[in-house]
């Protein structure tokens, strides 16, 4: 909590800060014409390095809101920032003339459109799927090949140079004469180039956890585990159910930075496991990952795990297909820390083959008091429970469990559609939304 209220504090008194300091520096003009202007351009100004800092996802930070939030948060800004740096242009357009300086500034909010754009529709997955116009451009960028989500990562890197744009438009202002307005203009740039530059370059170096591929385990349901050890003594502390972003280093596999949730459990200190399913370009080439091949994590991240909730009273874990991989983390932690721990776990998929470590979840079932594993296949072939799963299911499930509806904590995790569902599903039940956590397999 004090994490969220100092971070929210930071970012939002900061524009604040600038604003006070550059009023005082020439209080009789700002304080008439200029007031309108200069607050705009100060926050937008601000706004836009924060941007670089929120690019940078700083650990401390992500630890107390969750990544997906984090970058909901961070496109959200980038839409502000830019309407408030276009309301800045055109009320600053009609008290200057063009002049090279106020050019910088205009070639920076084109880029910084032009970058934010590409994000939005090739990078905001959940905006893709609430309009549709946005994803026909998608996929007719796909299909010219340049619509590639590692593609767009990379020339998501433009706004840096928007931002040193933005930066050299500043201090070219008649404001930045006065040295305190020029030392918080540069005090903010360097803060955020900091930041950019240690995620960028220098954290890899630092703080990346290199592990060696030691086993690569072929699953049924085109799900490939690898089985990885670190490099240097112990597996690193997380919590179950986060995740990292992996990099592979071997000849032939691109080494561009994918997310996975970690399918161990912490108390495993030799080994850490990422289950990953073909789901597209980079994913399908994980069976050819081979042993011996070194691999760098960023993580852990996230906060889709039970142990940072008060779970007494029982957890609800709900998956979708490949979401059931932070689901084994939850599973194989509570399975060796606490066996006496309530756990449903209502797992859905399409097809039977899906349904991986089958054996292993009824062991578990077999060896934890209060574990129940219920999957569910809308496949005909199947000899369980068939369909999805559905409101009356949850419902039906805890009732047979005499779990009280309300004071269990639910995880869900799945592909959207699912998601939107159950959550609806969850929302008439009255659960209230803080007993509510899911990981989105979308950034
Ligand atoms: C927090 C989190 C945990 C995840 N855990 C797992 C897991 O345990 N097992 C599993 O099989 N999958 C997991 N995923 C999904 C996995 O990251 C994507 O399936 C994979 O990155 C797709 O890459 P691709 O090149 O094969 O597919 P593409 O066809 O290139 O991409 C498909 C979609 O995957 C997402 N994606 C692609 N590349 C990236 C990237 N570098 N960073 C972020 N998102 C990307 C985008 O939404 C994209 O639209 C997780 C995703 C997230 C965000």
């Amino acid at each position: 909590m004090i994490k969220r209220i100092f971070s929210l504090a930071a970012y939002f008194l900061a524009p604040v800060l600038l604003v006070a300091v550059i009023f005082s520096s020439n209080p009789g003009y700002y304080g008439s014409v200029g007031f309108v202007p200069m607050v705009l351009g100060a926050v937008a100004y601000t706004l836009l390095n924060a941007q670089l800092i929120l690019s940078a996802r700083p650990k401390w930070i992500e630890s107390a809101f969750g990544l997906d939030r984090f970058y909901r948060f961070h496109s959200l800004m980038a839409v502000i920032a830019i309407i408030l740096a276009f309301a800045h242009k055109l009320l600053e357009g009609k008290a200057f003339p063009e002049s090279f300086q106020t050019k910088l500034g205009d070639m920076a909010l084109v880029l910084f459109i032009g970058v934010s754009a590409l994000a939005l529709v090739f990078m905001a997955d959940t905006l893709i799927r609430l309009f549709r116009p946005l994803r026909w451009v998608r996929s007719l960028f796909v299909r010219l090949k340049v619509g590639k989500y590692n593609v767009q990562r990379i020339l998501h890197n433009a706004s840096v140079a928007a931002v040193v744009l933005v930066f050299v438009h500043v201090i070219l202002t008649y404001s930045a004469h006065d040295p305190l307005v020029k030392a918080f203009y540069i005090l903010y740039f360097g803060g955020a180039m900091g930041f950019y530059l240690y995620h960028k370059i220098f954290r890899k170096l630092l703080a990346g956890k290199w592990f060696t591929v030691e086993t690569v385990v072929p699953e049924s349901g085109s799900m490939t585990t690898l089985l990885l050890k670190p490099q240097n003594g112990a597996v690193f502390p997380y919590l179950p159910g986060q995740f990292g972003f992996l990099r592979v280093f071997q000849h032939g596999i691109s080494s561009e930075e994918h997310p996975f949730s970690i399918s161990s459990q912490p108390l495993e200190k030799e080994h850490l496991r990422m289950t990953i399913k073909n789901l597209g370009d980079w994913t399908s080439g994980v069976q050819k990952i081979e042993p011996g091949s070194k691999v760098l994590l960023d993580a852990p991240y996230g906060r889709f795990s039970p142990p940072l909730y008060d779970c007494r009273e029982g957890i609800v874990l709900i998956a979708g297909g490949v979401g059931i991989t932070p689901m084994l983390s939850i599973l194989r932690y509570y399975a060796q820390a606490d066996r006496r721990q309530k756990i449903m776990l209502l797992w859905g998929v399409n097809r039977q083959e899906e349904l991986i470590c089958q054996s292993e979840l009824r062991a578990m079932e077999n060896e934890m008091e209060h574990f129940m594993f219920l999957p569910v296949a809308n496949d005909p072939g199947f000899a369980g429970k068939k369909g999805y799963i559905t409101r009356e299911l949850v419902e039906r499930t805890l009732r047979e469990q005499n779990a009280d509806i309300q004071k269990q904590h639910y995880f869900f995790c799945g592909p959207a559609p699912m998601w939107a569902s159950i959550r609806k599903n969850l929302k008439t039940m009255g659960i209230r939304e803080r007993m509510i956590h899911a990981e989105r397999f979308s950034l």
